[in-house]
């Protein structure tokens, strides 16, 4: 049965067919671990903290049904936010059952909830399929970078990229992306930070713009179906996450199959209970982190949907 949505899920405010993306593909699936994180950093685009449940834990069992679900779909990788997914008591657990199956990527600040489970992360050195980890290094200053994540904390999460690097994994990491800065100068910034850890100097660098925090109402243009045909490409409508990924929120105690990773605060983007459901509903443009997607063209996902093209994957 088709999910209900909110009468302003098909038109805009002036009547208008809203954009949407129609999805293809299942390339990517992602786990919101939870919002409990063990830092308390001001800009978090999903509000976590020490203790929030907004989002709750995922356990073992709700990530199998889905895991193997995704598996069946012809899924090619799985990947975890939080929160900090390593404060989730049954994270270990569950990277190690995914990993079984495909590839997996896990974004993480770095810090002493995965550092005091390094011995255990080593381990998955063993499994079938590689783990790469995306770390959150905000600025090229660490000063600034401190400023919201805590005192150290830059320190401990670029000696945790090296040693990541080190012990055979991917890596890459996530910054900040003011309106206005000169991207390429920011990107090269780092170069002295990743000589000092060890790790190649041009590990791929993801960037976010501004977001705002879970439940924001700012003012952003609305995208009707007419510009989406008029401002963007074909190629360009297929690089959505929405397009082409999916990600399980866990919310009173119920899972839910959201339209991507960047909308986890607005009930019309939960797409069904499960991913059968949920892969073919078209995805309306509504939420305002949609026009970041529509204007910067943002994204969590590395590499897109283009791989999962190459290999000729069957549209779902
Ligand atoms: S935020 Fe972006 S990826 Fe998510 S539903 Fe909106 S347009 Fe699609």
């Amino acid at each position: 049965m088709p999910m209900k949505h909110a009468d302003n899920w098909l038109v805009t405010s002036k009547d208008e067919k809203r954009g949407y993306i129609q999805p293809q593909l299942l390339h990517e699936f992602w786990f919101h671990t939870g919002t409990s994180c063990n830092l308390r950093c001001p800009f978090c685009l999903e509000g976590s903290k020490p203790g929030d449940d907004r989002l709750q834990f995922i356990t073992l069992d709700d990530a199998i049904r889905f895991i193997d679900e995704a598996v069946a779909l012809g899924v090619n990788k799985f990947s975890f936010t939080g929160g900090e997914p390593f404060v989730n008591p049954h994270f270990t657990e569950i990277l190690d059952y995914a990993l079984n199956f495909k590839p997996c990527l896990v974004l993480t600040n770095a810090t002493e909830p995965l550092m005091n489970q390094f011995a255990r992360v080593k381990e998955f050195n063993s499994k079938p399929h590689p783990l790469n980890f995306r770390i959150s290094l905000d600025h090229p200053d660490p000063a600034k970078h401190d400023e919201s994540r805590g005192k150290g904390n830059f320190k401990k999460a670029l000696d945790t990229l090296g040693r990541l690097y080190h012990a055979g994994f991917g890596v890459s990491i996530a910054r900040l992306m003011p309106a206005g800065e000169n991207s390429i100068a920011v990107d090269r910034a780092y170069e002295p930070f990743f000589r000092q850890a060890g790790v190649p100097l041009d590990i791929t660098i993801i960037k976010f713009p501004e977001f705002y925090k879970p439940g924001s109402l700012p003012e952003v243009p609305e995208i009707t179906e007419d510009c989406m045909t008029r401002y963007l490409s074909e190629s360009q409508r297929d690089g959505f996450m929405c397009n082409y990924s999916k990600m399980i929120v866990k919310q009173n105690g119920q899972c839910g199959v959201y339209a991507c990773t960047l909308v986890d605060d607005d009930a019309d983007y939960n797409l069904g209970n499960t991913l059968n459901q949920a892969i073919t509903e078209r995805v309306r443009l509504k939420h305002h982190r949609c026009y970041s997607c529509f204007a910067f063209g943002a994204s969590c996902s590395e590499g897109g949907c283009e791989d999962a093209k190459e290999e000729g994957q069957a549209s779902a």
